[in-house]
């Protein structure tokens, strides 16, 4: 497949650099026959463009969770802050509305599932074993773990997981999510295969 969306890629806001989602797009590919893929954290939808690409390709479906109001390091103030993403109305960020937008220019609306609410809270009651499971929300230490333990086991065997800004130097940015990937490898549940930049992919054995 190549990388030729209906919507120019570089117009959708968000952090997923095109060889990092072009591998989730291969990963997804593989997998997604064997059943649903499920992303945290969707912002504006660039990541589920790739990964809901690979979906419609083989006629599987992507849940993409996400309450909308930002990770810490997207509020005003912060690094990655974006302003048009601001609702005065409510005071909060709301990014709801540009990923409706990406799906939609996407042509993804049949295939990308948005779940909008707090990643464990919806964890909480999911029961449907994931072919392929991103993890791309909070990357605070707490939010990062509780996605760890709240989503994981729904991996099915055989199935993989993705995990997103994984640097090991914590010059090159914040830590947990390295600790989370490093949890997954000493549990002996889940076996290393080749990933590409900060994006990790794991087996589920
Ligand atoms: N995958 C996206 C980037 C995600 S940014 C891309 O490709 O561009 C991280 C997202 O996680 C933010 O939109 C934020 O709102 C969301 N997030 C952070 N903590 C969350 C939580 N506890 N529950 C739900 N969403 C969360
Ligand atoms: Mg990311």
């Amino acid at each position: 497949m190549t990388l030729e969306f209906p919507v120019d890629i570089d117009t959708v806001k968000g952090f997923m650099p095109p060889d990092e989602g072009a591998a989730l797009l291969e990963a997804a590919l593989q997998e997604a026959g064997k059943g649903p893929c499920l992303e945290v954290g969707s912002y504006c939808g660039k990541s589920a463009v790739y990964l809901g690409s690979a979906c419609k390709e083989v006629g599987s479906t992507l849940f993409t969770v996400d309450h909308h109001r930002g990770s810490e390091e997207n509020q005003p103030g912060w690094e990655h802050h974006d302003p048009e993403t601001w609702d005065g109305e409510a005071g909060a960020m709301d990014t709801l509305p540009f990923l409706r937008r990406t799906l939609r220019r996407a042509g993804l609306e049949g295939t990308v599932v948005p779940i909008v609410g707090a990643s464990l809270t919806v964890a909480r009651h999911w029961r449907t074993p994931l072919a392929l499971l991103f993890i791309d929300g909070g990357h605070g230490m707490e939010p990062a773990m509780d996605d760890y333990r709240a989503w994981t086991p729904h991996v099915m065997p055989g199935g993989l997981l993705a995990i997103h800004d994984v640097f090991p130097n914590p010059e090159k940015g914040g830590r947990p999510p390295f600790e989370i990937y490093q949890l997954a490898l000493v549990s002996g549940l889940f076996e290393e295969e080749a990933g590409m930049g900060s994006l990790r992919l794991l087996r589920r054995l």
